[in-house]
Formats: C-alpha cells, structure tokens, sequence
C-alpha cells in the first residue's frame, strides 16, 4: 500500500501538514459528499484499501459520504462462469430475468458486502443499500428502445433509467454518522429489480440530497478531449458538444451524461478523478488543483 515513507516526513512536517489542512476539515465537516467508485480503483486491493481508508477518515471529519458503485465486469464474469449467453440489440445487452437475478447477486450480494466490510475493517460503520430497501427507495422505469432496423419497440429485459430517488433512508443512515454503500439495482413499481448504470444512481443520489459535491472515481486521468489529453475543467456545453462529435465513447458516454444532468440539477463541483491514483479522493478535496476533470456549468 503506497503510504508515506515515516522517515520521510519531521514530526514538525506532519503536524504542520495537518494544521493546513484546518480550513478543508472545516469546509468538509457537515458537506455531503457522493462518490461513485468504479474501474481501476476497484480491481486492485491497494487502491480499493486507499479509498476505504479516505471515506472513513472523511466521515470522522465529519463529512457525510455516500458511496455509489458498479460491478459491470464482476457480473460479466460470473455469467460466463455461469454460462449464461449475452444477447445484444443495437449494441445493447439484453438483461434476461436470469441475468438479473446474477447481477444482483454480484452487486448486492458480493461487491457491496465486500465494500460494507472493508470499509468496517478500517473502523468506518457502512450501511449496503439496494433499490428494494426502505419500501423501494431508488425507483426506476424498463428503458424504451425501438430497433435501429425496424422502428419497433424492442424489450431489453430487466434493464432500466432512473425514475425517483426517495432519499429519507440516505438521511438516516447518514445522520446516525454511517456511510450508505449503493448497489446499482433499482426497482418497477411492483417493486422488481430493474439494473441501472450506476453513474446514473450516484447523480441521481447527488440531486436528491442537494449535495454540493459529486466525484467519479475512474481509471483515467479524466476526461480527454480530441487531442487526447485530459483537461483539469470543462464546459457542460463543451462535454456535450464532445459526446455528439464521438470524442466521449464507451463507458465514459453514460459518466459524462451523469456529469451533464448532476451539473443541471444543482451539483456545485462535478469531478471525474483518476481513481488509479492512490488517495485520489482526499487529492481532490483537500488540494484547489485535484486529480481529474472539473465539469462546470458555464
Ligand atoms: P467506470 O468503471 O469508472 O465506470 P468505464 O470503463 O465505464 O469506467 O468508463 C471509463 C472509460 O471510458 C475509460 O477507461 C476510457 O477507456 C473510456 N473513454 C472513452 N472516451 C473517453 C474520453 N473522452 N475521456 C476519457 N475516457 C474515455
Ligand atoms: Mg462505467
């Protein structure tokens, strides 16, 4: 785990360095902040150790920190493990009742208590949270799509878009000073499971708490733009500009319409921060240049 080597640092250092840090402590304590944690820093221990290790040490400063997450590639795998065959549609998967029933067991029944563990371990109380908690908390509708061929509405499965956010479990659990562990499983209005991209749930979550501050966690530097190098701050109307012209694609075309509606709904800093670097998020929040790309609504 890349920590700072002891000798390194006088004991004046160190104190010194954490009295600067006065006003940040001060400026976090009470702040909402939502994190969506997905790709580099998940796959490796010693990232997913430094990222526990900054929510637990940001939450007894007082912040109050929900922790969004996917698990795209961990479901990817245990269906092949499973043999389940993948079926898309335009590019599309195609989510059968099976597939989610593997999806949520993944997300829900591996990588949150993985998360929920962790985050126990390095003394922080995490509370894992999916859509069918509290009455149905996170409620989404079965997304639309009609064929590229054809015209015709197509079905996807078990596939859906983020409806309503019902955010009094989020309040409670963070009032009792606990962390909110999101799954990305959202639920119909019969209270069946629905998957959903969890940039979209970390927006939606941000919106519904008013949070100020919402931060990706990826494993790029943060966004690139056509030359290939990642800017430090971006216009929405530039991001948007970037997803139409096809510089934004694959997994980061969902991250930066989250990034796009979190800035439209009241988010104050928007940020895609390289999780591959370790502490990332205490980089972002306790120095004025951070670690990514800062999406601004100007
Ligand atoms: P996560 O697991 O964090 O959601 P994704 O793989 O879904 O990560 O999305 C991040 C990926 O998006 C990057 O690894 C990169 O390959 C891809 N990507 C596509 N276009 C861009 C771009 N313009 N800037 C940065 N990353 C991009
Ligand atoms: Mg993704």
């Amino acid at each position: 785990m890349p920590t700072i080597d002891p000798e390194s640092l006088s004991p004046a250092a160190r104190v010194a360095a954490l009295a600067e840090a006065l006003p940040y402590v001060q400026r976090l304590a009470g702040q909402t902040l939502v994190v969506k944690y997905g790709g580099a820093a998940q796959v490796s221990p010693e990232l997913s150790a430094a990222v526990t290790e900054d929510l637990v040490l940001l939450t007894a400063i007082g912040a109050r920190v929900v922790l969004c997450h996917g698990g795209g590639p961990a479901v990817s795998e245990m269906g092949r493990r499973l043999g389940l065959e993948s079926r898309f549609v335009d590019g599309l998967r195609v989510t059968d009742e099976e597939t989610m029933r593997v999806a949520q067991q993944v997300q829900v029944g591996l990588i949150s208590r993985d998360i929920v563990a962790a985050l126990g371990r390095r003394g922080g109380r995490a509370v894992g949270l999916s859509g069918h908690d509290a009455g149905g908390w996170l409620r989404a509708r079965p997304r639309q799509h009609r064929s590229q061929q054809t015209g015709e509405a197509v079905d996807l499965g078990r596939v859906g878009d983020i409806a309503d956010v019902r955010p009094g479990i989020l309040r409670g659990v963070l009032d009792a000073g606990m962390i909110p562990v999101v799954a990305p499983v959202a639920v119909d209005d019969d209270l069946r499971s629905l998957n959903v991209n969890a940039d979209s749930v970390a927006t939606a979550v941000a919106v519904a708490l008013g949070a100020p501050r919402l931060i990706f966690l990826t494993d790029v530097d943060g966004i690139r733009g056509p030359d290939g190098d990642s800017r430090a701050r971006l216009s929405a109307a530039e991001l948007a500009s970037w997803i139409d012209q096809g510089i934004v694609t694959g997994g980061m075309i969902p991250k930066a319409r989250a990034c796009l509606q979190a800035v439209d709904g009241g988010v104050r800093r928007v940020t895609v921060a390289d999780g591959r670097v370790p502490h990332a998020l205490l980089l972002e929040l306790f120095t004025d240049r951070g670690v990514g790309t800062l999406v601004e609504s100007a």
